[in-house]
């Protein structure tokens, strides 16, 4: 299971991952699909669906994004192992309906970039709402405003049980997960069911604390270990709370000044499996 990537190329292989995404398709033809739904520094950006026959009424169906920052890419080979560990998985396939980005942002990825290369937005402060006002099917543009779109208009999409946006943050001292009241109640079970010393706490250790970078030192606000909320806007997150109604929406940081990045990979992927399992014990029983 080392087909992710977990070496210490900086940047990520776009091309190679794009074509293992064709891969995974072509291996998994009745439950996976994948769509082009937008370009972005004219590169494609890809969303699958991950959907098999199932006896249950009602499946758990969670979004997970990766890559929205090109320049913390062990999210997207976190994302790419969760998919590949669900797809060997036939319990989770069972219960699970996954609609997944792992790369949001394709330019910045291929070159290490925080933000998109041609324009140097910052993805994250651009899923607004009412996003339509501002997108233009006409535009050449390299816009990100249509993968907002495209989440909204298909009305199938608009009924997650669980979002989690994956990143990286380089001033954090440990794993930290960002939401809404209800998200954090989920992600302080999560927290409390792995070792504390992997959790962010702020600077002076007392809580609540700030924690941020120099030019923006309160950035997020740190309620207990690993626990945190933040006032940013246009995130992908916050367009999942305010506008597709996902019950529970989180950000999901990994710190990238662990050293160790097989440390990085292996807790920031167990975390993300805690807290899709908090929600199917929660929505389907134990
Ligand atoms: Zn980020």
């Amino acid at each position: 299971m080392n087909s992710s990537g977990m070496g210490k190329q900086r940047e990520i292989d776009v091309l190679g991952i794009n074509q293992k995404l064709q891969v995974l398709q072509r291996e998994n033809p009745e439950i996976l699909t994948l769509e082009i739904v937008d370009t972005s520094d004219w590169m494609p950006v890809y969303k699958l669906t991950v959907r098999s026959q199932s006896s249950l009424k009602r499946k758990v169906r969670v979004f997970v994004s990766s890559g929205v920052h090109g320049n913390e890419p062990e999210a997207v080979r976190v994302a790419l192992h969760w998919l590949e560990r669900v797809l060997e998985n036939p319990r989770l396939l069972e219960q699970l309906e996954i609609v997944m980005i792992p790369m949001v942002n394709p330019g910045g990825l291929s070159r290490f970039l925080r933000t998109t290369f041609i324009d140097k937005l910052d993805l994250n402060r651009t899923f607004q709402l009412h996003v339509e006002q501002h997108w233009d099917p006409e535009s050449e543009s390299p816009h990100h405003g249509s993968i907002a779109q495209k989440i909204m208009t298909n009305p199938r999409d608009e009924n997650f049980d669980l979002a989690v946006d994956l990143h990286g943050s380089i001033y954090a001292t440990g794993f930290f997960i960002v939401g809404s009241k209800e998200s954090l109640d989920l992600a302080k079970r999560v927290v409390d069911q792995m070792d504390v010393v992997w959790f962010a706490v702020p600077p002076d250790g007392k809580f609540p604390g700030k924690i941020g970078t120099v030019n923006d030192p309160n950035r997020y606000e740190v309620l207990s270990p690993g626990i945190s909320v933040s006032s940013n806007s246009g995130t992908l997150r916050q367009f999942h709370q305010e506008h597709l109604r996902t019950p529970y929406s989180s950000t999901l940081e990994y710190p990238q000044r662990l050293e160790s990045s097989v440390g990085r990979h292996a807790i920031l992927l167990e975390i993300l499996e805690n807290i899709v399992g908090q929600v199917l014990v929660e929505k389907l029983g134990p």
